[in-house]
């Protein structure tokens, strides 16, 4: 079975004024569909088709032979988690157990946020920002390119999407006023809570 381009969560110019439909045109209908569709033409008939995105991404993170084939799976997988940590009328601070993990890990939600906007205004060229559950505890991350925490073995919680591609109509160079905008306006707290539930769950399961 063919991977499919996963349905934006909410119309496309629900987000506006943060980020434009056309953005979301070009972001989702081109460029995430662009990885979609790659990643298909890379796996047909091979034994990669029959894996989970979280697989591929697995097997081939440190294999320079698959470059490809990883760096279109983990954009599909990056592309449909950014989607879910976006909502309308987001953003702002956290409550239940996402707060009390962000004040024991983090120092609270002001360090948490500046230490975000940090890892996402100097991520040199394109790449992702990260929230994370490492070993049990929070974490802020940057990553390059298409890599991502599934790579790692850590949790993802939260990620935004720092390519050019994700904020140059609405922002143009101004990479700081896109995050600022995702923090204040956007972040969806309660798919983080979901998996940092998730996360907390399988890492006690394991230890
Ligand atoms: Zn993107």
């Amino acid at each position: 079975m063919a991977f499919e381009l996963p349905p934006l969560p909410y119309p496309r110019k629900a987000l506006e004024p943060h980020l434009s439909g056309r953005t979301l045109d070009f972001h989702h209908g081109k460029h995430h569909k662009a990885y979609v569709d790659a990643l298909n033409a890379l796996v047909e008939g091979t034994p990669e088709s029959a894996m989970s995105l979280e697989e591929i991404i697995v097997a081939t993170h440190h294999d320079d032979t698959k470059a490809a084939l990883f760096n279109n799976a983990a954009q599909a997988w990056n592309h449909a988690f950014f989607w879910r940590c976006m909502k309308v009328e987001g953003g702002g601070e956290p409550a239940g157990a996402v707060k009390k993990a962000i004040d024991r890990d983090l120092g609270g939600y002001k360090e948490f946020a500046a230490a975000f906007k940090d890892a996402a205004t100097t991520q040199f060229g394109s790449g992702w920002a990260w929230l994370v559950l490492d070993a049990g505890k929070l974490r802020v991350l940057k990553t390059a390119n298409a890599i991502n925490p599934v790579a790692g073995g850590q949790a993802a919680l939260l990620t935004c999407d720092v390519w050019e591609h994700a904020y140059y109509l609405d922002y143009q160079n101004r990479r700081p006023d896109f995050v600022a905008a995702f923090l204040e306006h956007l972040v969806n707290w309660e798919f983080v809570a979901e998996n940092l539930e998730m996360a907390t769950e399988r890492s006690a399961a394991a230890s």
